[in-house]
């Protein structure tokens, strides 16, 4: 199959320059895989895609693409749940998975200098000899790469603990939009000036293309202890996570997983042994010192018992702790046995509101007739309500975009935010007038024109495509109550 007549042949000439021709991808059947990352909802096909080895090919990518006017997408591993990798018209998508190695570790202060393509998994297991592992732990961790984290700022079950992305990477090469190479930050973590670090890490892709990053390594904790809770049902589990937050407890992890996940995990290549009659799960998860780690343990198993638990149980070893967590981190693909497609959402609400949010979350997928399950980060407050669907069947997309909405709606509306960890990409960009104001956006777009004035770097993402109004959304916290123009 040829590339489509419309792109243009210098534009793919100069890419293949820039790469290698077996790095320059321009046919439609070799484009269609990247049509869309793991949001399918939304898809737009690239023109071509390249797979640079090294800075120096990106550079000449991104030069090649300015040169022809033709914008461009940096693309991780495509397990992004936003849209943020889908590419708009007439862009190239600038795939850095060949991009893949391990610079450097130093154990002594306790980082790596890592390529993007980095697998998140990979990393932990490298530096596993020397008693450390990295910290950030999406449950896409076995397929995404470090640069797609850094774009996201992602999170993962362990979040609670030891933060995001963000509080782990210390610096980031960056290659703007003109091609020039940007050095920000420095491997002892402090840098004078703006944190122009922190600027980059959640920007999602759209100002500039990171080559190089210095993360952060973190000690092996000494023991775990991992408590599973035995709940009726949703609301009770939430209320547990309360107690054990009030207590004073940092876990580092607090995770639950409702009946409908339950049974999808236990039916799949994921099942732990979980419990078929639980109404949901608890997962708790403590680390630290051996000595303060049993009496921990059992204050959450109290607390938990308090709550409402049916029955409590801790991981006799390492291998069910294993278990516990491949059932946790496998439970958006065991959901590919019920529909399908899975809408996966992600909100944030304040921790003491996830009772209240729960049970309403539950009640808008039975008004619209959907199948919602849950799964999600309750220590955080980061809900992920996932409906599983049909994108083919027209009526049923329509209520899972309402449903969505009045989801987004609800969070807002209860103090929280429009996504946790997944981002806004193309999926929320027209919701982001729910949490800001006119003037809020316009510092962002100030910050990014700081280093894409043209707008060319992963275009149409983050800000809305439509007119909205402030006025009309009760909730936005936005200063100036002025539509936007
Ligand atoms: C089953 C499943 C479970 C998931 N669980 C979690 C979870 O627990 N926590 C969580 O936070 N997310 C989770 N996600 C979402 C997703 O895995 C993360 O957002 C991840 O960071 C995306 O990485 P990626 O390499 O796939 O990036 P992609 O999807 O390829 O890209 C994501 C964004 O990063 C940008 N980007 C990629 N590489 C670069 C680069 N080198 N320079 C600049 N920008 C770049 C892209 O332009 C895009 O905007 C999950 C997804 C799936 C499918």
């Amino acid at each position: 199959m040829a590339a489509s007549p419309t792109v243009s042949a210098d534009l793919i000439a100069g890419l293949e320059a820039a790469v290698g021709r077996e790095a320059c991808l321009s046919r439609p059947d070799e484009l269609f895989v990247y049509e869309c990352d793991a949001l399918t909802l939304h898809t737009g096909p690239p023109v071509a895609v390249v797979l640079p080895q090294d800075t120096a090919q990106v550079q000449r990518v991104v030069r090649t693409c300015r040169a022809h006017g033709a914008p461009f997408v940096p693309r991780g591993a495509g397990t992004g749940l936003s849209g943020g990798a889908t590419a708009p018209d007439g862009a190239v998508v600038i795939e850095c998975s060949r991009m893949n190695r391990i610079l450097e570790v130093n154990a002594e202060d306790r980082y790596a200098v890592v390529e993007p393509g980095v697998v998140n998994a990979r990393l932990s297991e490298a530096v596993e000899s020397l008693g450390l592992f990295y910290a950030p732990d999406p449950s896409s961790q076995q397929a995404c790469t470090i640069g797609g984290n850094i774009a996201e700022n992602s999170g993962g079950p362990h979040t609670l603990k030891y933060g995001t992305t963000t509080n782990h990477v210390l610096a980031v090469s960056l290659v703007l939009p003109d091609g020039e190479l940007l050095e920000l930050g420095s491997p002892c973590g402090w840098s004078p000036g703006h944190d122009l670090v922190g600027a980059v890490v959640g920007s999602e892709g759209t100002l500039g293309v990171v080559t190089r990053a210095i993360v952060r390594l973190t000690p092996i904790p000494e023991q775990v202890e991992t408590v599973l809770g035995i709940f009726p049902d949703v609301v009770k589990a939430c209320r547990a996570v309360g107690s054990i937050i009030r207590s004073g407890l940092v876990p580092s992890a607090l995770e639950i997983l409702d009946q409908r996940t339950i049974h999808a995990v236990e039916d799949s290549v994921y099942a732990a042994g979980l419990p078929r009659d639980a109404g949901a799960v608890l997962i708790a998860e403590l680390d630290g010192a051996a000595s303060a780690l049993v009496p921990q343990a059992e204050q959450v198993q109290r607390l938990a018992e308090s709550a409402g638990a049916l029955r409590v149980e801790r991981a006799r070893d390492a291998e069910e702790r294993q278990r516990f967590w491949k059932a946790r981190k496998g439970a958006f693909g065991a959901m590919g046995r019920l529909a399908p497609d899975l809408y996966v959402h992600d909100a944030v609400v304040p921790r003491s509101k996830l009772p209240e949010v729960l049970a309403e979350v539950c009640a808008i997928g039975d008004r619209h007739g959907l199948t919602l399950s849950n799964v999600f980060h309750a220590g955080d407050g980061n809900l992920h309500p996932n409906i599983s669907f049909d994108r083919r069947d027209e009526d049923e997309r329509a209520r899972v975009l309402l449903a969505g909405q009045e989801i987004l709606e609800l969070c807002v509306r209860m103090g929280g935010v429009i996504t946790g960890e997944h981002g806004v990409g193309t999926e929320k960009r027209d919701f982001i007038g729910l949490v800001f104001g006119e003037s809020d956006l316009e510092a962002m777009k100030h910050l990014r024109a700081a280093f894409d004035p043209d707008r060319v770097c992963n275009p149409g993402k983050i800000f809305p495509t439509t007119r909205f109004c402030v006025e009309s959304n009760p909730h936005a916290r936005g200063y100036d109550r002025v539509p936007l123009g």
